[in-house]
């Protein structure tokens, strides 16, 4: 319902522009449009930032699910998949089998890491849905091969939709390369905050602030501090997690012993 819903509206929005006779948003090309890209790069990470937060309900309620889905319409996955994935990483943290992007030793390096991934989401998707609605069964898997197939059709509607309204220029100075830039982003966010870095130890959720990740954690809301991030997954910003660890202690200190009494 969900992947059709979008199908359908995607469709008309696509119609309406090309009926319209509409020309792309960017209609000319100036090398000085290439500084740009860093400011359109960061914008669309922003955007997972986002996303990954309202998955958290980390927004106001009343906007939590308009600013996911409108973030989601940016990275393309849309909000429903990335949630459902999501929230599955943080129920199975670095399970080899159930986590959707776990760093196992046999794919330790970023570019193994990366190519399963992309296999491993789609496998875990059909997996949750298994697991809610009756089990591996051969009606179940005919519905899921239906369910992957229009999700795919809509994102080649959606990315069309991209194309017509920001005009070629637009699509391929900006979107292309900032999509690819974030997505190779994402992606790094997700090993680095394992422990990649460092196999020896294992892999499971750290914080990161040294360096790069120090610059990061700064522009992009603290999300380095993924260690963090799995204890409290509410915090919009998990960089604040000590601070607000004390404050909390310290509210409940102040309920347990009352003020001692002005002396007489
Ligand atoms: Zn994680
Ligand atoms: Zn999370």
């Amino acid at each position: 319902m969900y992947d059709g819903t979008y199908l359908v509206m995607t469709s008309i929005v696509l119609a309406l522009m090309l009926a319209a006779g509409w020309q792309g948003l960017v209609t000319e090309f100036h090398w000085w449009y290439l500084l740009l890209l860093p400011l359109a790069t960061h914008a669309q990470i922003l955007c997972s930032v986002f996303i990954h937060n309202c998955s958290h309900g980390n927004f106001p309620r009343p906007i939590n699910r308009l600013v996911g889905e409108l973030c989601g319409i940016v990275v393309l996955t849309r909000y429903a998949s990335w949630e459902i994935i999501h929230r599955r990483h943080h129920k199975y943290s670095d399970d080899p089998d159930q986590d959707p992007h776990p760093i196992t030793p046999d794919a330790a390096g970023y570019w193994p890491f990366v190519k399963k991934t992309i296999v491993n989401v789609e496998v875990q998707l059909q997996r949750q849905f298994f697991e809610l609605h009756g089990g591996d069964t051969p009606e179940n898997r005919r519905f899921e091969r239906r369910r992957a197939y229009t999700s795919y059709a809509t994102n080649l509607v959606l990315i069309a939709c991209w194309y017509v309204f920001l005009g070629p220029i637009g699509f391929f100075v900006f979107f292309v390369p900032a999509s690819l830039i974030g997505f190779l982003h994402l992606m790094h966010f997700n090993w680095s905050t394992h422990n990649a870095m460092k196999p020896e130890e294992g892999f499971f959720p750290v914080n990161l602030d040294r360096g790069y990740f120090w610059l990061g954690n700064r522009i992009w809301f603290g999300i380095y501090y993924h260690g963090y991030h799995h204890k409290q997954a509410n915090l919009f910003n998990p960089m604040h997690y000590e601070a607000y660890q004390q404050a909390r202690a310290a509210r409940k200190q102040a309920k347990v012993s009352p003020p001692a009494a002005p002396p007489a």
